[in-house]
């Protein structure tokens, strides 16, 4: 059912909802609110401005009634609180004054507003009330606000009817709630101490059912033949020694790891971490070219169309005897019924591309290794999309954001993990620095000396989740300031969402090849791009990122023995930006970013695929996450999933994870 069929969601409400991403009545039902407002009863002692309140007391005076027109109209009086006297002023409640004597007892709600030193009410309660007012609030757009959306589902809450999933004896465990109880709580809480249970109730399911498609991948995992390959670690080697340079340790470790996995019995499913620029693609590569060799195609599967190019002009140069493909959504239909009956036929070696891959229509002839870029980009599901693609072939994911070592157990805990933790010699770490607005004409004059080295600068603009159409007006207003600034020096170069994959391309290209010294772009120039003479970086509004991605971006830069530098510019938060002024360690990083913001945000710029819980977070609800881990163990284990009463839950799992 969609949220059309709702009573009081008109066409122009469904379409501010459907943009942000509300499309089904159970989409609104788990669209939960990403904090709460508590409002108690109040000491007015310590009041703030702008503090929300609940007060009793005694009514001082007659109150005043100003009507401004017939529907507007304002009315005061004083209030003794027992140890205050407080000036309450009230909108459009004229109605009310007959019923508020002097001596009237009574409980006002509303907002301290220390300018005119009054409460301005929103509502009047007759009687002394003990009240907990709990506000829930949502991600809202410029269109819709929370409390819109609050009314909206409070409203709703009858119509939600969402399938239960946690298997009772779960249940009774932990003394959850039902689910559909537990929603109603979610969106209108009563009490602290049932909202409590109901977070806990839908967190625990959550991280249940992430943990089970974890398990159940496990126990393919174990059960699974490799491809048969013959293929000796001389003929590796001899590869690896006609490289331009020389491999870092724990490179040529993970390089062994794979090769045992490819040779060995068992299916891979490896997942390669390390830092941005720690060289990954090439250890890929030498996966890839190792496939070749025992005579299997290899498909390599990256978030975006740029990585995507990108790793196809580099893979052609490092294996030029191979054929190799690009793949990307964005082909003419001519042009890409002619790849894919190439890869059907067996032609090509080595296809490289994005989400394409994985469409129906593409069909391998002898799919051996599978590996995607970015892995964190990437929901479970297209994993195992990406795995059933060919009869068994062996899987390599890679991921730019390091995670500590725990969570990555159990998060990835059907995979095996390499770690890439050295930078190829001859780096320079990238010098970071915090700005604010007012200091832009430094980093002007910074800019200046790079371009006149004949360097480059990336520019990122303000990500404002909610709006594309600002995103798009700021990127704008940006190229209009660094062309007065810039323009009769250099060439700038605009990058933005929009742009179908061509233009994007060109630009790229332009960049690529020194033609504009200046990108400013959205963060569609994301991670792994690599440009050579690039030296700096200058993101605008960096609080809005975690710090992973302000490292992820910073990677952009600092690939060479260049000197070069990360400008973060942000009126709010420097003291939590100046933790990258100090540290150039991924690893360091992450960790930083668990302690300050939670797990949920440390993965990427957008949403990320995987992980991406609505309401568990990953280091403050670690213990549950290993409880779930536990039960969800046992769960597969035992073949609970087989039982009618978990019917619906077994159907989770057989989504994600292709059981048929
Ligand atoms: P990432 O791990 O972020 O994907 P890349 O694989 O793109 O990093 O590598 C970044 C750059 O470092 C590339 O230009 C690559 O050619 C280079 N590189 C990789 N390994 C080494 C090495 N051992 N020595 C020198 N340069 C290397
Ligand atoms: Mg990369």
């Amino acid at each position: 059912m969609n949220i059309s069929d709702l009573k009081g969601i008109g066409l122009t409400t469904e379409k501010y909802l459907n943009e942000l991403g509300i499309i089904t009545i159970e989409d609104l039902a788990t669209y939960y609110p990403f904090k709460y407002e508590i409002i108690e009863n109040t000491d007015l002692k310590t009041l703030k401005d702008g503090d929300k309140i609940i007060v009793g007391g005694i009514i001082e005076n007659k109150p005043n009634v100003y009507h401004f027109n017939k529907k507007l109209n304002k009315m005061s009086f004083r209030l003794n609180t027992g140890d205050f006297i407080a000036n309450i002023t009230i909108f459009n409640r004229a109605f009310l004054k007959s019923k508020l004597d002097i001596g009237t007892v009574i409980t006002v709600i509303g907002k301290y507003d220390q300018k005119h030193s009054q409460i301005t009410a929103n509502d009047i309660k007759f009687g002394l009330i003990e009240e907990t007012i709990i506000e829930p609030i949502y991600h809202a757009s410029f269109k819709i606000n929370s409390s819109k959306i609050s009314k909206i589902i409070k409203s709703s809450l009858n119509d939600f009817m969402v399938k239960e999933t946690l298997p009772n004896y779960l249940k009774e465990k932990y003394k959850l709630m039902n689910k559909n109880k537990a929603i109603r709580i979610v969106h209108n809480p009563k009490t602290k101490k049932e909202l409590t249970e109901a977070l806990n109730t839908l967190k625990y399911e959550e991280l249940f059912i992430y943990m089970l498609k974890i398990e159940y991948l496990k126990t393919l995992k174990t059960k699974e033949n490799g491809l048969p390959r013959n293929v000796s670690y001389k003929q590796i080697e001899k590869f690896i020694e006609s490289l331009p340079f020389k491999l870092t340790i724990d490179q040529l470790k993970a390089v062994n790891d794979i090769y045992d996995d490819l040779t060995g019995l068992n299916r891979m499913n490896r997942l390669l971490q390390g830092d941005v620029g720690s060289g990954k693609t090439i250890v890929a590569i030498i996966s890839m070219y190792l496939n070749y060799l025992s005579g299997y195609q290899s498909a390599l599967m990256s978030p975006t169309e740029i990585l995507a190019i990108q790793h196809y002009n580099n893979i052609k140069k490092i294996l030029p005897n191979l054929n190799i493909a690009l793949l990307t959504g964005k082909l003419k239909a001519k042009e890409k019924k002619e790849i894919q009956k190439q890869i059907e036929e067996g032609q090509i070696d080595i296809v490289i591309g994005t989400h394409a891959l994985i469409s129906d229509n593409v069909i391998y002839k002898n799919l051996g290794l599978v590996i995607t870029d970015e892995q964190h980009r990437f929901g479970v599901n297209q994993r195992s999309n990406l795995k059933n693609k060919g009869k068994s072939p062996d899987v390599l994911y890679m991921s730019a954001t390091p995670i500590p070592r725990t969570y990555a157990l159990t998060l990835y805990g059907d995979m095996d993990i390499s770690s890439i933790k050295t930078m190829p010699s001859g780096r320079k770490p990238v010098k970071t620095y915090v700005k604010t607005e007012n200091e832009i004409k430094d980093v002007l004059y910074m800019m200046l000396d790079e371009i006149k080295q004949n360097h480059q600068v990336y520019i990122v603009a303000p990500l404002i989740e909610e709006s594309e159409k600002i995103d798009l007006e700021n990127v704008y207003k940006l190229e209009e300031k660094f062309t007065k600034a810039f323009g009769k020096i250099c060439k700038i170069g605009l990058l933005h969402g929009k742009m179908n994959g061509k233009e994007k391309e060109t630009v790229m290209n332009d960049f690529k090849n020194g033609i504009t010294k200046i990108l400013i772009s959205t963060t569609v120039i994301e991670v792994g791009v690599d440009v050579e003479k690039a030296t700096m970086i200058v993101i605008f509004d960096s609080f809005r990122f975690g710090l992973s991605a302000l490292h992820q971006l910073r990677g952009r830069v600092g690939r060479n023995a260049l000197n070069s530098y990360c400008i973060l510019i942000s009126n709010k938060e420097t003291k939590r930006l100046e933790i990258l002024e100090n540290t150039n360690d991924g690893f360091k990083v992450s960790e930083e970013d668990f302690k300050l913001r939670g797990g949920g945000e440390i993965f990427g710029v957008k949403q990320s695929g995987d992980m991406n819980f609505k309401l568990a977070d990953i280091k403050n609800d670690y213990d549950l996450l290993l409880k779930t881990k536990e039960d969800a163990h046992e769960f597969i284990k035992n073949k609970e999933y087989l039982l009618k009463e978990n019917e619906e839950i077994y159907k989770q799992i057989k989504k994600t994870v292709n059981l048929d």
